[in-house]
């Protein structure tokens, strides 16, 4: 979209997740020139967390205007099963919203062009264009937090199908044994999230943990019980892994969400137990996520960006986001959203 000359512009980024929403103003460099966080009301049903995201728009809209900065879209990342061609929000567990025209609906309430994503697709996205994946044309991005989640770009281009790609916390492993939120047992989701590791601890401890940081710091301790629930985790995630790199052989595996802050403690027998279980595959580096819980914030103003280009200019070519994005980012994205 071609930028009216002295008028400075940027997209709204918004980052929806099951307690709280990240909000901000990203410039052409993926500046944030604002920040905004609220709370998802989930528990008062779908409509109200609409709600809730139309008046986060609205307010980033109203900053924008005060400090002077235009704003030409706004790219918006949830969870659940999410259709990006059709810009609907298919299905979310959390939020509870079924076959949901979101980016239309936003749109209507907000006057601004809305685009839709899927939160870890965008933070995949993210990660490849400005952080830990940047540089590799195949990369897996795996988010373990609450659950599991991934997203992969393959040659380069995220891979969608249909808004069912990427959901390695239900795949099948030997270690699984727990119930999952699906439904299901056996899922590495049930095994090795932040949550089952929290809960796999206190169960067999007895001693309640606030949640899987907790955990890792008994491990740094050599704590012989959470060791145990560590490696069981460490060793589901490694079949996970190994499973991927033999169907898609990603260069690389940027490891995100929560647990990921446990660093070397969860990576380095990750690439033990990765490698032991790798014969002729293409080996993939394992690498911590570059953008922490920034990724999906980032990755919403990406979808922007692409959508504020998308928009009919006036007699400007239209320049892909994506190439300028990461050439000018590249190791400035410590601005800190
Ligand atoms: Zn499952």
């Amino acid at each position: 979209m071609a930028e009216r000359a002295g008028t400075r512009t940027c997209v709204i980024a918004l980052d929806v997740g099951g307690t709280s929403m990240k909000g901000a103003l990203l410039d052409r460099a993926m500046r944030p020139l604002t920040t905004r966080r609220g709370a998802t009301p989930r528990h008062q049903g779908p409509e109200a967390t609409v709600d809730a995201i139309t008046r986060l728009l609205r307010d980033l809209a109203s900053e924008a205007v005060r400090i002077g900065v235009a704003p030409v879209t706004a790219g918006v990342v949830v969870p659940g099963i999410v259709d990006e061609p059709a810009q609907r929000a298919v299905h979310s567990v959390n939020l509870g919203w079924r076959d949901l025209p979101l980016a239309a609906v936003l749109t209507n309430a907000t006057g601004l062009p809305v685009r839709i994503g899927h939160d870890v697709r965008a933070g995949g996205l993210a990660e490849s264009r400005l952080g830990a994946a940047r540089g590799f044309d195949d990369a897996l991005f795996v988010a373990i937090g609450t659950g599991i989640s991934a997203a992969l770009v393959i040659e380069g281009r995220p891979l969608r199908a249909g808004g069912y790609a990427g959901e390695l916390g239900h795949l099948t492993v030997a270690a699984g044994a727990g119930r999952c939120a699906c439904g299901r047992s056996g899922c590495l989701e049930a095994v090795a999230s932040a949550r089952a590791i929290a809960a796999a601890y206190t169960a067999r401890s007895g001693h309640e943990v606030e949640g899987a940081e907790e955990v890792a710091a008994l491990v740094a301790r050599a704590d012989p019980m959470a060791c145990r629930v560590w490696e069981r985790a460490v060793e589901a995630l490694a079949e996970a892994f190994a499973a991927c790199a033999t169907v898609l052989a990603p260069e690389v595996i940027v490891v995100g969400g929560g647990l990921s802050r446990a660093g070397g403690l969860l990576l380095a027998p990750l690439r033990v137990a990765l490698d032991r279980r790798l014969s002729c595959q293409r080996r993939p580096e394992l690498v911590r996520a570059a953008l922490g819980a920034q990724a999906g914030c980032f990755g919403a103003g990406l979808l922007g960006w692409e959508a504020a280009d998308a928009l009919p200019a006036a007699g400007a070519p239209a320049d892909p986001v994506s190439d300028r994005v990461s050439h000018r980012v590249a190791d400035r994205v410590g601005g800190r959203l």
